[in-house]
């Protein structure tokens, strides 16, 4: 069985001995000394002024929309992981879906602008696969109309636009340190910030809007990452370059088997990619229902990032027509990638592509 993705699992002997420390100290949870190191390593790692870890990548999104106290609509894309819509639902807010470009499978700005309302708050794009939006012009829009901007950066460890982390565009972006994410922490997330002061609050509110044993503010919660997961991010974090370039290996296996039979995502002219996903555009749903029957029949399982289209789930009366994150979804699948998969088996795995769409 080759499944999509395979948790990276770091050295044995090394998370033991974080797990020592956790034992020597007694101290598991609640900003321990593993999540500060952890932090500190990721901040001077990512160049980033203000990470926040917590428990998971959609209690990043919660927490960061509660910090800004948005309210009615959020124009976001209809191509991406459930969550980044669920969590708007969650906190009482409208999901608005602006069409996705039909290259760069992200939020297309010039359909963001016509949806904008006097209940409008904020834009929540998505970095697609690890994939830069075009920052410059959702900011300048954002900026005009007196908006906020989250980006759901789940896939985007790691990425650079022309040096500059992405991390540290828009108000806030977030992270997910998921087993199956590139960087992973088993279950965890981050929030990124340039703004200290919003840092300071989010600190306290992912400990029950605590500071000092005072209630700092009301929307508390609890997101807090363990000592367990921090230790393993310490671990992951050390193999992080053998992991990248593993992945790259794969990728560009991929890439040049496939490139004259399928459509690659159209990557960013700037950023660097970090290989997080390994998707591919098939011609046509039927086509795309070929080779997915085909690799079934190996044992080897490709999934459907993303499907179906969030507009066709989640009511959102005020949002446009979606048509190319409709068709989008429709015929893409993304290929196993992760850092114990074989040269010889991607091989195999874009033979058999080859082959199911008979050329
Ligand atoms: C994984 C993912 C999330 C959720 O992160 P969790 O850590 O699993 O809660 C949110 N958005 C996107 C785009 C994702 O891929």
């Amino acid at each position: 069985m080759i499944p999509v993705t395979k948790p990276h699992l770091p050295d044995k002997d090394k998370y033991k001995s974080y797990i020592d420390r956790i034992y020597d100290s007694g101290f598991v949870t609640n900003n321990g000394p593993l999540v500060r190191e952890l932090e500190e390593r990721l901040a001077d790692f990512l160049g980033v002024e203000n990470i926040i870890l917590v428990a998971n990548g959609t209690l990043a999104l919660h927490t960061s929309i509660k910090a800004m106290s948005l309210a009615g609509q959020v124009i976001t894309t209809p191509f991406s992981f459930a969550a980044t819509s669920t969590c708007l639902k969650w906190e009482g807010l409208n999901p608005v879906y602006a069409d996705i470009n039909k290259s760069t499978l992200n939020i297309a700005p010039q359909e963001i602008e016509p949806l904008i309302t006097d209940h409008t708050s904020a834009i929540l794009p998505v970095h697609v696969f690890g994939n830069p939006c075009d920052t410059l012009t959702i900011e300048k829009m954002a900026r005009s109309n007196g908006l906020r901007v989250i980006y759901d950066a789940a896939h985007a460890f790691d990425v650079t636009i022309g040096g500059r982390n992405v991390l540290t565009y828009g108000d806030v972006s977030t992270l997910s340190f998921h087993a199956t994410k590139l960087f992973h922490t088993v279950e965890g997330g981050a929030i990124i910030t340039q703004d200290s002061e919003m840092a300071s609050n989010i600190r306290s509110m992912i400990n029950f809007g605590l500071n000092a044993d005072r209630i700092q503010q009301p929307n508390g919660t609890n997101a807090k990452m363990n000592e367990f997961e921090a230790a393993m991010g310490l671990c992951v974090l050390d193999e992080y370059q053998n992991i990248k370039e593993a992945r790259r290996n794969i990728w560009s296996v991929y890439r040049d088997a496939l490139s004259c039979h399928v459509d690659f995502q159209e990557l960013h002219d700037d950023a660097t990619p970090n290989y997080s996903y390994a998707p591919i555009l098939l011609k046509t749903p039927k086509e795309r229902e070929l080779v997915m029957q085909a690799l079934l029949e190996q044992g080897i399982q490709p999934r459907r990032y993303f499907h179906p289209s969030l507009n066709t789930v989640f009511e959102s009366p005020q949002s446009s027509e979606c048509p190319i994150s409709e068709q989008t979804a429709d015929r893409i699948i993304c290929l196993p990638i992760y850092s114990t998969l074989r040269v010889d088996e991607v091989r195999n795995i874009a033979r058999i592509v080859k082959q199911a769409i008979g050329r």
